[in-house]
Parts: C-alpha cells; structure tokens; sequence
C-alpha cells in the first residue's frame, strides 16, 4: 500500500532525515501535533512559519537537545531518537551564536574540536582551515566581542563546520543582521552547500529567504506542517487559507517597507 509520497522517496533513495509523528508538550500544552517529513541528502529545505509556531522545537528535537514525547528521528534511516547530540552527525548554528566571550574566534571553533577524537590532535590546523574557508582568517586571534554580528555568525558557521556534519541545522541566521550581512548570508550558505554537498535545513521567517535558498520549503502553524513544498509550488498553488494568507502577509510587509524606504529613504 504505497502512497504517492513513499514512491517518490523510493525512487531517490533512503531520506537523509526523517521525522515520524513527532510530539511535544510544554507544560500541559501541545507545542508539536505530529510532524512527519523527509529530508533528501544535499537537499536545502527551509521552514517558514511566524514565532511561536514550533519552529525551534523541531530542530532541538533533530538534534537531540530536545526529547520528543512520542514520534521518531531517523539519519539515514536508522533510528537516532535516543542517541547524543554529538553521535548524531549534525551541527546547529543557533541564533544567538552561541560563542564563548573570553575566547578568541579560533579558541571557540578549536574548543569544539577538542570533544571530537579523531580531530583532537590537529585541531589548531582544522579551526584556521575553517575559519579561513569563510574569510574570517584574519579575525582568528581577535576577542569574539570586538566582531561585527556578521563576524560572528561567520566564526560560529566555522565552528559547526569544522566538525564535517552531514546536516547543518540554522536557527533564525539572519534574524539579528543588518541588510547587508543578510545578504552575504546568502551566498555564503549556498557556497557551503555547492562546495560540500551538505543537507540543510534553515529556519527563518524571511519569506524571501526561504523562496530564494531552497529547494523545499516547509511552512509551519501552530505545530503543524501546512505545506512541504518547492518555492514555486508554495507561491503558485498554497495549500490552505493559512499558507495562503502567509505568503500574501509577507509580500504585503515587504511592499510596506519599501514604500517607507521610498518616502523617507531619499
Ligand atoms: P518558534 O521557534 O517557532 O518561535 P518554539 O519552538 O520556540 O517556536 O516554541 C513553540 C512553542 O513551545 C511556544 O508556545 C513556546 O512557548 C513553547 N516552548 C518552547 N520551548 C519551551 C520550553 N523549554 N518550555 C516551555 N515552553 C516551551
Ligand atoms: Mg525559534
């Protein structure tokens, strides 16, 4: 009893990632109602969807910060529901950065390597290799809190790269960045995903982000999954009212800061 979905994953092969029938209560109250999604490997899938929604719940979930109530997490096909962050071949770049203050920007990509064996021993080499490969070589000795947020997104990028994860997990990159930062985000993330073949999957509320990058885009509510669809397919052919309505709301907001760029901006 094939359905239309498990065809189309037969014919490219075993999901990279896997979520099925994922569940979450906070306090009484049902944050995930169920979510079941494929990831194919390379894949750039983002998820859309307002704050509050469920959107960094199901990351923490993939990665293993989180426990899911019921539901399983699959890489690769095998079950990774009860193994440990670090067993579970991914890297999560949060919002906030997440580096260490005291530190220097190789300090912080080196400390992450000191928990992984195989790369323990050349550590020093792999962090200046990273952080080159996002042109960040000359800030390798700089405190992280003399950097532009941009700067340390980039360092932060470095340290989960350093690790080789066959998943990168974003959280909301762009959300604390100025224009341009948000846009060289972009081209950074898409050379990541050319030179390295990495899955990716990015959260963001940037409607355009998510159109521009990926080659599916997941458009969440209130813990659920609306539409899990190309860029083309969500704008073209909306699932729901809801998708609908989030997408019209998007280019609506876009629309109204353009005009006040207009007014104000010359
Ligand atoms: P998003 O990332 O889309 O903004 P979250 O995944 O952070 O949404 O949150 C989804 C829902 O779960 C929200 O109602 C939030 O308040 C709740 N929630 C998330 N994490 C916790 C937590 N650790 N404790 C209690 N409630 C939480
Ligand atoms: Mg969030």
């Amino acid at each position: 009893m094939a359905s239309a979905a498990t065809t189309e994953t037969e014919k490219q092969g075993v999901p990279k990632l896997s979520a099925r029938g994922i569940v979450k209560s906070f306090d009484g109250r049902e944050a995930l109602h169920g979510l079941d999604f494929d990831i194919m490997d390379g894949e750039f899938v983002s998820i859309l969807g307002p704050s509050g929604c469920g959107k960094s719940t199901t990351l923490r979930i993939l990665i293993g910060l989180e426990r899911p109530d019921s539901g399983r997490v699959l890489l690769d096909g095998k079950d990774i529901t009860d193994l440990a962050p670090s067993q579970r071949h991914m890297g999560i770049v949060f919002q906030d950065y997440a580096l260490f203050e005291n530190m220097t920007a190789i300090e912080n990509v080196e400390y992450a390597l000191r928990f992984d064996p195989e790369k323990r021993d050349n550590r020093m080499s792999i962090a200046r290799d990273a952080l080159s490969r996002l042109g960040m070589e000359e800030f390798a000795d700089k405190p992280v809190t003399g950097l532009s947020g941009g700067q340390m997104q980039r360092v932060s990028i470095a340290r989960t790269l350093a690790l080789n994860p066959q998943v990168i997990l974003f959280d909301e990159p762009t959300s604390g960045l100025d224009a341009d930062a948000r846009l060289s985000f972009r081209s950074l993330v898409k050379d990541i995903q050319s030179q390295s073949g990495t899955t990716i999957l990015l959260i963001t509320h940037d409607q355009e982000e998510a159109l521009s990058l990926s080659d599916r885009v997941m458009v969440m509510g209130e813990g659920r999954i609306h539409q899990m669809d190309d860029p083309q397919t969500i704008v073209r052919d909306p699932a729901d009212e809801y998708v609908r309505d989030f997408v019209t709301k998007n280019i609506q907001a876009k629309y109204d800061s353009l005009a006040r760029f207009a007014q104000n901006g010359q």
